[in-house]
């Protein structure tokens, strides 16, 4: 089923991301995680990309097949532009639909240390446009509730993001965020410029603080004081800062449903504990939804 679909059917869409084992490491270093995340009954799981360049050595599309077939949840793999042309595209495409993963999720990728992007794809736009030509997949895009850190300001960002949704992308995933302020304030802004197609909240649930250091510093997020006082605090007790971390991204999800969100995305780094304290704690608030939506 396209992810696109879902929103029709459920009042909200709840998922996970997950990242496939090292090259060096066996895919079935990953089951144990899965099956306590399948117990979580997500509406998907998306399996992020190494910006590797080479499919042998990339294992999103085999840990995407194998989330659908082993585990019967529907996968959104990733894909991005760097280190590809045509060429390459094609067979990841190919390899896709063969292992039949219905729905990417089409981005640029980090421009980092010697990655290369190609004339042929040098942003996700173009990207998304030659996966909307090999018809038959479900397109995801990233949006940034406090823009890109690359571009000038949020109202660029936005343009860019209108071109992604024309070119095809019909569902986007934010970047992560910690304010929901600023999620509400891009929200209004989308909607201003037109952009339809339902947008997921992407939460992760910040552990310790050398995480969130390395995040802030790849994405420029703003950290509000309340959460920079709980890192403070906490830093150098391991289990209280991971319960805080978890209370703190709990507050902000029930926050974010009780405002209408259509969608919450958790940025689970394959720890599926952080998830099913979530479900336990807040299960209810996100079943209440559906419900609501099944009358
Ligand atoms: P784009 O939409 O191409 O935007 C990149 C920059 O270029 C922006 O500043 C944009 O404003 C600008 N831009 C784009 N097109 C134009 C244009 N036509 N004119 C002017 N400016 C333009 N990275 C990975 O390597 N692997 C993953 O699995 C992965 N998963 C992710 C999942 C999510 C939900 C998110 C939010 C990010 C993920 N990333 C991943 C990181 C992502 O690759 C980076 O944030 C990257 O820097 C931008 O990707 P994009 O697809 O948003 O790029």
């Amino acid at each position: 089923m396209h992810i696109n679909n879902l929103f029709k059917e459920k009042g909200l869409v709840f998922s996970f991301e997950i990242f496939p084992p090292k090259v060096t490491s066996p895919i079935e270093t990953i089951y144990d995680t899965l099956e306590e995340l399948r117990d979580l009954e997500p509406d998907y799981i998306s399996v992020t990309y190494g910006a590797g360049g080479s499919s042998k050595g990339n294992k999103t599309s085999e840990l995407s097949s194998l989330v659908k077939s082993k585990y019967g949840i529907e996968p959104l793999a990733h894909l991005t532009c760097i280190n590809s042309n045509k060429d390459f595209m094609e067979m990841i495409l190919q390899e896709l639909k063969e292992k039949k993963v219905e729905n990417i999720l089409a981005l640029r990728g980090d421009v980092l240390g010697k990655t290369k992007i190609s004339g042929d794809f040098n942003n996700a736009c173009k990207l998304i446009e030659y996966i909307k030509k090999n018809k038959g997949f479900g397109i995801s895009a990233a949006c940034y509730p406090e823009g890109h850190i690359e571009s000038k300001n949020l109202q660029q960002d936005i343009e860019v993001l209108k071109m992604k949704v024309e070119a095809g992308a019909e569902h986007l995933i934010s970047q992560l965020f910690f304010d929901n302020n600023c999620f509400y304030n891009f929200l209004d802004k989308v909607e201003q410029k037109g952009i339809k197609v339902p947008i997921q909240a992407g939460i992760m649930p910040v552990t310790n603080k050398r995480q969130i250091e390395r995040i802030v510093s790849l994405c420029g997020s703003n950290v509000p004081l309340k959460f920079i006082k709980i890192l403070e605090k906490y830093e150098y007790d391991k289990e209280a800062l991971r319960d805080a971390g978890i209370a703190y991204a709990m507050d902000q999800i029930v926050d974010l449903i009780s405002t209408g969100v259509r969608g919450i995305h958790l940025y689970t780094m394959n720890n599926p504990y952080i998830a099913k304290k979530i479900n336990e704690n807040i299960g209810s608030v996100i079943n209440s939804i559906n419900k609501k939506q099944a009358v």
